[in-house]
Formats: C-alpha cells, structure tokens, sequence
C-alpha cells in the first residue's frame, strides 16, 4: 500500500513539483537553476540505495530555503537519480551509467532549462563518484549554451575538514561512505528509512583505504579492473553509522549548506 506521505513536499518545492505557471514566476525573479545529480548505489546495510539522490534534493532545497530567507529566489530542477556508481556494483540493486550517459543527460536537462531562460546553473554533487563527469560536462555546457555560467561546487572536502569538529566518532577523518556522517545526515532528513539495526561499525585497512596516505605527493587517478567497494569493505560501510545521529546531521549539513549558499551568492547572484 502506499503511504500517504509519498508525494508530501519537503521543503521548498523544486521543478518536479511546480506547475508551470508557478516555474514562469520563478523565471520572472531568477535565471539561477541547481541541477543536482544523485546516484542509485549500496549505501550499507542500513540505508537506502537511493541516499545520494535523496541527499542532493534535500541539499537542494535547503540551499532554496536559506537564500529565500535572505530575500534571494533560485530554482532546482528534479535530482537525476542515477550516477557513475561502477564500483557498487557488486552490491544488489547498484544501478550504474556511464560517464558518457550521465553526461548526454546532464546536457539535454540543461539544454531544456537553458531555452526556458535558465542562465546559471550549479551541477550539485550528490555522490563523489560523479565529480570528474560534473566537471566535464560543465565545460561542454559553457560552449553550447550561450551566455550561460556553470558550477561545480565539491563540498567534500569542506565538509570533512569540518568532520573532526561536529562528529562524535574517534576516528572522524576516516568516516565515509554510509558512515558516522553521511548516516546521520540520512538521519536527519528521512529516518523512516534508515534502518535501526546499523550494522558493526568497519574501517577499510589502511593499506586498502583508497584515502590513505600515498608513498608519494601528488594526486594519481586509479581505476582498476574487478576492484571497487566489495574488495574494501564487505559490507559497503566505510565508518561507524552506529552513532550517528540527527543533531550531527543537521551539523553536517549546517557546513555544506552554509558553504554553498556562500558559493552560490558569490558565483552566480
Ligand atoms: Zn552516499
């Protein structure tokens, strides 16, 4: 049976939910549009496949919100739930595309919204595994859609330079996927569908830890045949989920909302 609360808003509305009349409004006020960009991919035992989707509209609507707190409107356009997730794939229910997909997808959702009078776009980043596609595609978009300016803000690293201050984990620089932060930001926004049993807590060996120190400076991109998560982590956790919960994750996304409402002012308004 379906809950009633299926088609609840949460938040501010995005695209998905408005009537066009409502998005000719918008469009009267703003030509600033988030794209976000999810992924469908093994989030552990205890959260949904669909935690990154989920994520990149909360992260979304809650940008929204606190601009329009500050007298400011932007538009979001519905989350593209799939992501590049190859290396989830050993996992039931991982759903990937190729760069090369997601790319062609991207491109014609912000072809589509450029001819409504969109300008300024932000891919936001709903799952690390898209990163390098966001930033390629961006610079595609810059060339065929006239006037327009395209960002792609990673909040990661912002985020986890702030993990040792807000999370209560003894080991916050090693709290990943589907670990203390992500969870508890699950947490926070859809607890109904974080499960109670969280699983054993599990921190990938340090000579398998993909965020490991290198014996050498630099940044080397690795891609490797038959290797992904199921090799790192037997379960997909790589963290404590176990202690998370909705007060850090509203922390948690108090830094990445804050960082990216700050980007937002000062790139595209
Ligand atoms: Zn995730």
């Amino acid at each position: 049976m379906l809950e009633d609360t299926l088609y609840e808003v949460k938040g501010p509305k995005t695209l998905f939910e408005m009537s066009w009349p409502e998005v000719e409004e918008a469009l009267a006020k703003t030509d600033v549009v988030i794209v976000p960009v999810g992924s469908v991919e093994q989030h552990g035992t205890h959260l949904p496949l669909g935690s990154d989707t989920m994520q990149a509209t909360d992260m979304a609507k809650m940008v929204i919100k606190q601009l329009a707190d500050e007298g400011l409107t932007i538009c979001a356009a519905p989350t593209i739930p799939f992501g590049v997730s190859h290396a989830h794939l050993k996992f039931p229910g991982t759903i990937t595309v190729s760069s090369e997909t997601l790319m062609r997808v991207i491109t014609d959702v912000c072809r589509s919204l450029h001819l409504h009078g969109f300008r300024k776009f932000m891919l936001l980043l709903g799952h690390g595994g898209n990163l390098p596609t966001l930033r390629l595609v961006a610079n595609e978009l810059a060339l065929i859609m006239k006037d327009s300016k395209i960002i792609v803000p990673d909040w990661l690293p912002v985020m986890g330079a702030k993990y040792p201050e807000v999370l209560t984990s003894s080991r916050p620089r090693h709290e990943h996927h589907s670990g203390e932060g992500e969870t508890a930001r699950m947490v926070y926004s859809t607890p109904k569908l974080v499960s109670k049993n969280r699983g054993e807590p599990f921190y990938v060996p340090e000579e398998l830890d993909p965020y490991a120190k290198k014996p050498y400076t630099g940044s080397v991109t690795i891609a490797r045949s038959g290797w992904g998560m199921k090799e790192m982590t037997a379960f997909g956790v790589m963290g404590d989920p176990s202690i998370a919960t909705a007060e850090t994750g509203e922390k948690v996304y108090k830094v990445i909302i804050d960082w990216l409402c700050q980007v937002t002012k000062a790139e595209l308004l």
